[in-house]
Formats: structure tokens, C-alpha cells, sequence
């Protein structure tokens, strides 16, 4: 059934698949994530509390990975709208980069919230140092194309390919990391995207049940965040309502946000 799970050996492996923001918040100053020590401030450094440190080290919960990402099947990547777990966890997912405020950088810092940036080339090349500096607390760029055309599914497969393997090459070259998981922009995708994906290196196309836009959370099932959901996101000049209304929901829900790379095992 589920593979056993392994202990995790190191520290950078506690942070890694666990990589998450604790539900109740406030663990901001410890360093160890194993420590059970009290959450008292101690200042490492003379200098140290002069500036903003350095993405914290998460106290975090431990989970199981219990769920496997289907393989790629007849050349088709399978498509994840929500991830099956019995983990209280949900993973926050946040698309385009159109808009790049600072706040966005220090909020998600602040509630120390792991994300999955789906971004696309040419909304991000001019200022990829905004992203960089998410990219350096953990975080993960993937693919949403070169153009973001939200007709590209219907579109022949040598234009999707081009589409996403731009993507994948930018990525790489700025980023430092080929992405492993697709957003197709709008949504829609196709078989014919499917295979383009697979062939670009691309291990899932990643959908969503939830969002949180205009301020507000949107359910396509429900009226609260359940466990395994991959809430959608975007830059945009409204990102700090939409972040207060998912950590609104998030908290009410009692889940914790973790990685969706790590947690798929695709990092
Ligand atoms: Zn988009």
C-alpha cells in the first residue's frame, strides 16, 4: 500500500518534505526544528535583531507522505487537483508574477508559509531578483509558460511544446532549477498539452479546487479548506486580502501549509 516512511536523518530533510508554517504561528525565533524548547527570544548576535533575519528554521509538525504522484502514463502527465492525504495539510500555489510587491514577500515570510510559484517568462524576466528572494527561503518556481495563452491547448503541439520547454530553459537558466510541475494558464489543457508536458520534463500538471481572489476564498466543493487541497493564488495588487483570506481559512481549518514539491517527492 504506502511506503514506509523514513525517518528523516538530517536537518535539512526536517525542513524539507516538512518544510511547513506551524498552524498556530509565533515560532518565528527558533532555530532547531526538532526542539521542543520554549519559544523564547534569544538574540544569537549583537547585531542580530538590528535587521530582518533570515528565513526561519519552521517548527514543524511531522507528516507522512501518504499519497504517490501517478507516473506518467502513454506519454500523458496525470493532472492533480488535490492531493489525497490524511494529513492536515494544504499546499499554497501562486501564479503569473505580474505584480511584485514587496509586502507579498514579507507576508508570506511572516506566516512562513512554503509556496509553489507558477510563474511565466515574460511577466518575470525583467525583475527575476523578486523571485529569487522567495526562491531563497525554500521556495519553488515551476512552469506557466512563456506567454501565458489561454488558448494553448487547442493550439498543435509543436506551439505547446515551444510554450513550455521556453519556460523550462528560462527557469533553469535564472532559477538554477528546471521546474517538474505545469499550470496551464487559464487552466484548460488537453491531451496534446499533456504529452508536451511529459516530453519537457514536466512530471504533473498541477490544478486547483480553491482559490482565494478578490479578498476572498472560492470553493468549487464545500464552503472550507480540506485536507490535500492546492489553493490558487496570484501576484497581484491584491495579494495581502488574498493571503489574510486564505491564512483566515487556513486557520480555521486547523491544516498546515507544506511544500507540494516535496510533499509529491518531485523537489
Ligand atoms: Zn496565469
Amino acid at each position: 500500500m504506502s511506503e514506509p516512511v523514513r525517518p528523516l536523518p538530517t536537518r535539512r530533510a526536517a525542513l524539507g518534505l516538512i518544510g511547513a508554517a506551524a498552524v498556530t504561528g509565533g515560532l518565528a525565533s527558533c532555530a532547531a526544528p526538532d526542539s521542543r524548547a520554549p519559544k523564547t527570544e534569544a538574540p544569537t548576535t549583537a547585531e542580530s535583531s538590528a535587521h530582518v533575519p533570515t528565513t526561519p528554521a519552521p517548527v514543524a509538525p511531522t507528516f507522512e507522505r501518504d499519497y504517490t504522484l501517478p507516473p506518467i502514463d502513454g506519454g500523458l502527465v496525470p493532472v492533480i487537483t488535490r492531493v489525497t492525504t490524511k494529513n492536515p495539510i494544504v499546499f499554497l500555489t501562486i501564479d503569473d508574477g505580474v505584480t511584485k510587491k514587496p509586502e507579498a514577500i514579507e507576508l508570506l515570510r511572516k506566516y512562513n508559509y512554503p509556496v509553489s510559484m507558477f510563474l511565466t517568462k515574460n511577466f518575470v524576466q525583467e525583475d527575476p531578483e523578486y523571485f529569487r528572494q522567495l526562491m531563497r527561503t525554500g521556495d519553488f518556481v515551476e512552469n506557466h509558460t512563456v506567454s501565458h495563452d489561454v488558448r494553448m491547448s487547442t493550439k498543435p503541439y509543436a506551439y505547446q511544446f515551444a510554450e513550455i520547454k521556453g519556460m523550462q530553459d528560462f527557469a533553469q537558466t535564472t532559477f538554477g532549477r528546471r521546474p517538474t510541475l505545469f499550470r496551464p494558464p487559464g487552466g484548460a489543457y488537453s491531451p496534446t498539452m499533456r504529452k508536451a508536458c511529459a516530453d519537457a520534463g514536466i512530471r504533473a500538471i498541477i490544478h486547483w479546487e480553491t482559490k482565494s481572489n478578490a479578498g476572498h476564498m472560492d470553493y468549487q466543493y464545500g464552503n472550507s479548506l480540506r485536507a490535500g487541497d492546492i489553493v490558487l493564488m496570484h501576484f497581484r495588487p491584491e495579494f495581502a486580502a488574498d493571503l489574510e483570506a486564505f491564512r483566515a481559512a487556513q486557520l480555521a481549518a486547523g491544516l498546515t501549509v507544506v511544500n507540494l514539491e516535496r510533499f509529491l517527492g518531485v523537489e
